[in-house]
């Protein structure tokens, strides 16, 4: 993924966004990554939990919203509780989510599951896909 650094990307107001939904402070992340190493749903992942957060830090919008990892997701907590900074990586994650879904590019549109789909997809993705329309 090819991605420019510049001063206009870090003061950008898309920053500022993801700060207030999340209500955390990017730049307390110090890049240890605990959080990607006790991810359960890493592997899955286009970019790591830790670059996420990065990314977000860094103003890399475009990037940010068209990576898969925050719908992959599970909004499991276990990153939030292993940040050794406190920062509540799900909630930066739903913060990338809402900005998505204000903009109307939803990701997993239910209502169009098939019978079949909803048959064999695990509730909690359900049930966490629900979550990510409501909250
Ligand atoms: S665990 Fe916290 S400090 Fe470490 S990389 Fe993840 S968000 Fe940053
Ligand atoms: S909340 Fe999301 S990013 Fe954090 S550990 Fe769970 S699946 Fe991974």
């Amino acid at each position: 993924m090819r991605t420019i650094l510049s001063k206009k990307k870090i003061r950008d107001d898309f920053v500022r966004k993801i700060e207030e939904i999340s209500g955390q402070k990017l730049l307390a992340c110090y890049q240890c990554g605990k959080c990607s190493a006790g991810c359960p749903a890493v592997a899955e992942m286009d970019i790591l939990p830790n670059q996420v957060i990065r990314y977000a830090q860094l103003g890399f919008k475009e990037e940010l919203l068209e990576a898969k990892s925050v719908w992959i997701c599970a909004s499991c907590y276990t990153c939030n509780v292993r940040c050794p900074k406190g920062i509540k990586i799900a909630e930066v994650m739903e913060a990338v989510r809402q900005v998505l879904l204000r903009k109307r590019k939803d990701h997993v549109e239910v209502p169009k599951l098939s019978a079949e789909d909803k048959a064999s997809v695990p509730a909690i993705a359900l049930i966490s896909s629900f979550r990510k329309f409501t909250s």
